[in-house]
């Protein structure tokens, strides 16, 4: 018979791992609105287009065709060669059909990421605010988030600041520009320092460019593009945001060896692969003019504009962010802690939004405010917001 701990219980590993916040508001937001209510909903992250027809129709193409047996794990030629003319036109990235792998989103990429990369013991460099998953993605490979604060950061010096938080465990830096949630756009200045940094540390660098094609104000500098830089970083892209395609679970990593064997055995025994179908709207996603892509970028500017606006009229206040969809005010004028105040603007307004603490303590203080919603959708949430503070 056995003694001690009951053999029921979860992998110690995961005990740390956090559920995300943000499914809670959503599930609060579920019950207001089934209770009749409308709400203002600022807490998501999906673009406010619909996938573009184009893509859909190569998916449902894809699966006439009989597209629909066990793909290339990998992802398929085809896709990768696409994807290898992209990373050079649009990243400067000039890579192999090799060092490309196709993946379920950016949220596997980064899963497979960090498993590839850190051991138990080992230390992980975050800006901060993060995106929430991005500490339990570190803690689920036994390593441990180190919170660098991106504001004293960019005022005090990147390398400087690095060189303060670093550790001898420090084994890889998250490095995500333009930055969920807070908007901020790397420049190429200060991916040079945390270059410089890395190199000087032999350091690994995950970066993560969800929203590589929202930025508006300076340019989108991927970090993998500098001397030095591409055979220590694993990027990591999603289909997501640029195509209006969250619920294909569409990405891609960019990695050299060893870490891209690593990667493609992470892919292998977690996903096998992306589906076939969606990798034939990968590809036609892929052919989407530029033109196409700016002209929605401008959409989501005047969204920002007319937000961020709309904030700062009832003392929210808030500098426009330079990329992402989010706007993250200070909120300390409706209550000092942010889930106090999200949940305040909630009950009082009707308006969901993530309490800024989500992202980090460096967060507190602020509420997330995704403004990838319909323009009249930010005209009645700032309607709402008058009615709170007039
Ligand atoms: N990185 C960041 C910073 C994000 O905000 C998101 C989505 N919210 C992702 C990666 C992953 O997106 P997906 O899994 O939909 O590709």
């Amino acid at each position: 018979m056995k003694t001690g701990q009951s053999g029921i219980r979860l992998a110690k590993r995961l005990d740390e791992v956090g559920f995300s916040d943000i499914v809670q508001v959503r599930n609060k937001v579920m019950e207001l609105r089934g209770a009749g209510e409308k709400v203002h909903s600022f807490h998501m992250g999906e673009p406010f287009f619909e996938t573009p027809e184009p893509i859909k129709y190569a998916a449902m193409k894809a699966l006439v065709d009989n597209q629909t047996h066990y793909p290339q794990s990998s992802g398929a030629l085809p896709l990768r060669v696409a994807l290898v003319e992209k990373l050079a036109r649009k990243n400067g990235m000039r890579v192999t059909a090799d060092e490309v792998l196709a993946t379920v989103g950016g949220a596997h990429g980064l899963y497979v990421a960090f498993q590839t990369v850190l051991d138990a013991g080992d230390d992980a460099m975050i800006f901060s605010p993060y995106w929430t998953p991005i500490a339990d993605l570190v803690l689920g490979a036994q390593a441990r988030p180190m919170l660098v604060p991106t504001i004293s950061a960019r005022r005090n010096g990147i390398r400087k600041t690095l060189e303060q938080f670093a550790t001898p465990q420090t084994r890889a830096i998250y490095y995500n520009t333009p930055q969920n949630p807070s908007g901020v756009v790397f420049t190429r200045a200060e991916a040079e320092e945390v270059a410089a940094f890395a190199i000087d540390r032999d350091l690994v660098v995950i970066a993560d460019e969800a929203y590589e094609d929202l930025v508006y104000e300076g340019a989108h500098f991927s970090i993998a593009s500098l001397p030095g830089m591409a055979e220590r970083t694993i990027t990591s892209f999603t289909f997501s945001k640029t195509y209006g395609m969250t619920g294909w679970r569409a990405g891609y990593v960019v990695a050299q060896e060893p870490f891209m064997t690593g990667l493609r055995k992470m892919v292998l025994y977690s996903t096998n692969g992306v589906a076939t179908p969606v990798q034939y709207a990968m590809m036609q996603a892929l052919k989407t003019p530029e033109t196409e892509i700016a002209a929605r970028r401008e959409e989501y500017r005047q969204r920002r504009d007319l937000m961020v606006a709309g904030l700062n009229e009832v003392g929210l206040d808030c500098p426009p962010p330079a990329g992402a969809f989010y706007a993250f005010p200070n909120a300390e004028k409706i209550h000092k802690n942010s889930r106090t105040a999200a949940q305040i603007l909630l009950d009082k307004a009707h308006i969901a939004t993530i309490p800024g603490s989500s992202f980090g303590a460096q967060g507190e203080g602020h509420l997330r405010f995704g403004y990838a919603v319909s323009m009249q959708g930010i005209e009645e949430c700032v309607e709402a917001l008058r009615g709170l503070f007039v």
